[in-house]
């Protein structure tokens, strides 16, 4: 999608790369991409992203059946017999143009969650320095150039992560990584997501900064999206996830263990 298209103010359609597809309400829910999306469109949307690396183990025999958040380490069993392996400490930030711009907003996340927090300045800083912020409906937009974010795994933490676990559950000691994977978390400044209409734009709708939760809440996300674009009376208090708290002078209260 490239953007969306409004007549009198209210949505009228959206356009894609392929052509303009009309309609009377949009939801963006473009995850870490979000905020430059709407940008573009005129509104304001602190989000940041974090970088986090999972690894995937070999089926281990007789390993645990339970599922574990601890100090160090993260590990849940999967359906082949291997298992996912986390570090709470894998949280690389790395220096953006976003960065600065959302810094404020971010600061009450900064002071509380610093000790997970891996900063770092990488080739991200001039690729996003690059990117084009704004741009009209006929031109390759940032989406279509970057088609899919697939940053490069971090060894250190996770690394860090399997010792540790190894010591604690010796089962892990033959653990062999089959996969590292990695991925960029969408952060709202207060860990919760965005929910929420566009006050601005009758018709626009927004559901991101799932803050590394998306899995787990995404079904009552989507339930609660659907009732605020049809007009239902919503399942839950929705107040919570409006987009104007960032604005409106609300305190940013920050959910702890992004
Ligand atoms: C390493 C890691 C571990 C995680 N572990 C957990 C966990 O244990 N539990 C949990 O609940 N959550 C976890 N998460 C978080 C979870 O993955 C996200 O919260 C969730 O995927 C967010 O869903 P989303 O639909 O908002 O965004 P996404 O899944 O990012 O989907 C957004 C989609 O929009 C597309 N898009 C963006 N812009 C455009 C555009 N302009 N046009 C068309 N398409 C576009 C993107 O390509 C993407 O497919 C983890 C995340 C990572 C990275």
């Amino acid at each position: 999608m490239r953007g969306i298209e409004t007549s009198g103010g209210k949505i009228s359609g959206v356009v894609t790369e392929r052509g303009s597809i009309a309609c009377s309400s949009v939801v963006l829910a473009g995850g870490a991409w979000s905020s430059l999306f709407a940008r573009n469109a005129g509104i304001d949307l602190p989000q940041l992203k974090v970088m986090n690396t999972v690894i995937r183990t070999k089926p281990i025999e007789g390993g645990p059946e339970h599922t574990l958040y601890g100090k160090d380490f993260a590990f849940r069993k999967r359906q082949d017999g291997g298992y996912t392996i986390a570090s709470r400490y894998d949280n690389i930030v790395e220096i953006v143009p976003d960065s600065f711009r959302y810094m404020l907003k971010f600061l009450p996340a900064l002071k509380s969650e610093w000790r997970s927090l891996r900063f770092r300045v990488s080739g991200r800083f001039l690729e996003e320095g690059r990117m084009a912020q704004r741009w009209r409906m006929d031109e390759e937009t940032p989406f279509e150039r970057c088609r899919v974010l697939d940053p490069k795994p971090s060894d250190k933490w996770t690394n860090h992560a399997l010792a540790q676990l190894r010591q604690d559950y010796p089962v892990f000691a033959k653990a062999e990584i089959e996969q590292r994977w990695a991925g960029y978390i969408d952060v709202s400044p207060d860990a919760v997501p965005v929910i929420s209409p566009v006050e601005e734009v009758p018709g626009f709708f927004i559901a991101t900064g799932f803050s590394g939760h998306g899995f787990g809440i995404g079904p009552g996300a989507g339930r609660l999206m659907a009732d605020l674009v049809t007009g239902h009376t919503p399942c839950v208090d929705p107040t919570p996830f409006r987009l104007s708290r960032f604005f409106d002078g609300s305190k940013i209260e920050v959910i702890s263990g992004v």
